[in-house]
């Protein structure tokens, strides 16, 4: 039987503010344990929360940059359950009214296709603590740093259909959470991290399957391969006409593979109830048009910009703004530059391919926008040549120097000198009678052997089009 999967994606993600969500705690990455605690994120009797304004700003904007409704009243409920992470017994979440419902995001599933994946709703919530286990002394210590760092929680409808179109929904929930500055974005610290929904049912059937969730994944090529896995088990187990177990299981990224962790709980389990510290967060439209007039340019925004105002296709301005590093290290290259579309081309093939194989993201390039920028003006004023300007590219990541040094140090301007071409033209023409009475007798593609000839004796420094000039009229 054919098997269709149906997945549904609950994104946490971490907000960007200084402080905790309930507390004025520092919210800062790496501190020793336990520095950034106090009486009210550790839990102690007698104290009360009071909610972060700027957490809720932000989880505003989340909500607009991903067309959902904000709820003009919205409450917190507590989550009850036990774990040593968690010091006050339950966890502050949004449950029965999150701050916003019934957005949508749109992903490219291939280069002409947009599909509208659904979001069920965004609700506002403390982070836990963190166990450190130390095996060896058969210990675990509790780090209580994260206790009450702001979160949303974002799940979506359960609109995705395969792995990839999985990867394409975070990718670009991803980069709009940065793109608004609301979460830094960074999973290997946490800050944006996913739990994916995953059932098989057959093929033209409506109903949904049985699924299994899979906790934590914190990369989307974990993502990408966990819920793979996770198809071919759930296919395998109803193949051999069992049922699939609701349970959450965990990705194991050395054996890749999915292993069962627990029983999935059900939301009754946790008792939510009503937080009788919190009153009910009353979002006016006054905040609401103060976060809209504020939103910066979102990616979609931005694709279409590009493809005006720098005559990009689809495609490229799509790469240039995947995220906003890359957007905003492309904007600052091409401003000084007539060649727009040379500037899309050389940040996306000689500038991405560079980042790619030292595996490093734009903001640690060693070669900034400004620097890149006198490149390309070099190249499109003739001062250099293509070859030339990659030669030079190389040296600037390299040694970090300046193009305009590294081209006047190195003697590598173009020689686009008529008379001095045509001597070195004419010379390489005497040393080659064999391959000019070819060409002549109308093998033409060794027009490319004689180009070869010119640029090696100028170490690629001739003026192409010069060069072709003088050719075509001596052969
Ligand atoms: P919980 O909070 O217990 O995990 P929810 O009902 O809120 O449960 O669903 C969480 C996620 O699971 C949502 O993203 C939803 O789209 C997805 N989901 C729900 N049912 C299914 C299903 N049968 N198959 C795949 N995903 C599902
Ligand atoms: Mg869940
Ligand atoms: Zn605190």
């Amino acid at each position: 039987m054919q098997y269709e999967p149906v997945i549904g994606l609950e994104v946490h993600a971490q907000l960007k503010t200084k402080t905790k969500i309930f507390c004025s705690c520092s919210t800062q990455f790496g501190k020793s344990p336990n520095a950034n605690t106090c009486p009210v994120c550790t839990g102690m009797p007698g104290v009360l929360p009071v909610l972060n304004k700027l957490a809720v700003t932000f989880a505003i904007k989340g909500a607009l940059a991903t067309n959902c409704t904000i709820n003009r009243e919205s409450r917190f409920d507590r989550k009850n359950y036990f774990y040593p992470d968690l010091p006050k017994g339950y966890q502050i979440s949004q449950y029965a009214f999150p701050i916003a419902e019934h957005g949508y995001l749109e992903i490219e599933i291939d280069e002409t296709t947009l599909k509208k994946i659904g979001i069920t709703r965004i609700h506002m919530e403390e982070d836990a603590g963190k166990l450190i286990h130390d095996p060896a002394r058969a210990k675990s210590m509790v780090d209580l740093n994260r206790t009450g760092v702001p979160l949303i929680e974002i799940v979506s409808e359960p609109d995705i259909r395969s792995p990839k179109e999985a990867g394409a929904y975070l990718r670009k929930l991803h980069s709009i959470l940065k793109y608004i500055d609301v979460c830094d974005g960074n999973m290997e610290e946490g800050s944006f991290r996913c739990d994916a929904n995953i059932s098989l049912r057959p093929l033209g059937q409506k109903e949904f399957g049985i699924r299994a969730e899979l906790k934590n994944l914190n990369s989307f090529k974990h993502v990408e391969k966990a819920i793979l896995y996770e198809i071919e088990r759930q296919t395998y187990v109803l193949q051999e006409g069992k049922p699939v177990i609701q349970e959450t299981r965990l990705w194991d990224p050395v054996k890749n593979k999915t292993f069962s962790m627990r029983g999935k709980e059900e939301a009754h389990d946790y008792r939510y109830f009503p937080d009788p510290d919190l009153v009910p967060l009353i979002v006016d439209d006054q905040w609401i048009e103060d976060v809209k007039k504020n939103m910066p340019e979102l990616p979609d925004e931005k694709h279409s910009r590009f493809m005006k105002n720098y005559s990009l296709s689809d495609y490229e301005a799509r790469v240039l703004t995947s995220s906003i590093e890359l957007a905003d290290f492309f904007e600052e290259t091409v401003t000084q530059l007539k060649d727009k579309k040379q500037a899309a081309n050389w940040t996306m093939t000689t500038f991405l391919s560079m980042l790619n194989s030292k595996g490093i993201p734009v903001s640690e390039s060693p070669v900034k926008a400004k620097a890149f920028s006198k490149l390309l003006f070099l190249l499109e004023n003739q001062k250099i040549t293509a070859g030339v300007a990659k030669t030079v590219f190389e040296e600037m990541v390299e040694t970090l120097k300046d193009p305009e040094a590294i081209v006047k140090s190195n003697g590598l301007e173009q020689v686009s000198n008529q008379a001095e071409l045509e001597t070195i033209i004419l010379k390489i023409i005497n040393k080659n009678p064999n391959e000019v009475a070819a060409y002549r007798e109308g093998k033409t593609k060794l027009f490319s052997f004689f180009m070869g000839q010119v640029m090696k004796e100028t170490r690629g420094k001739a003026d192409p089009k010069v060069v072709t000039l003088i050719l075509k009229s001596n052969l």
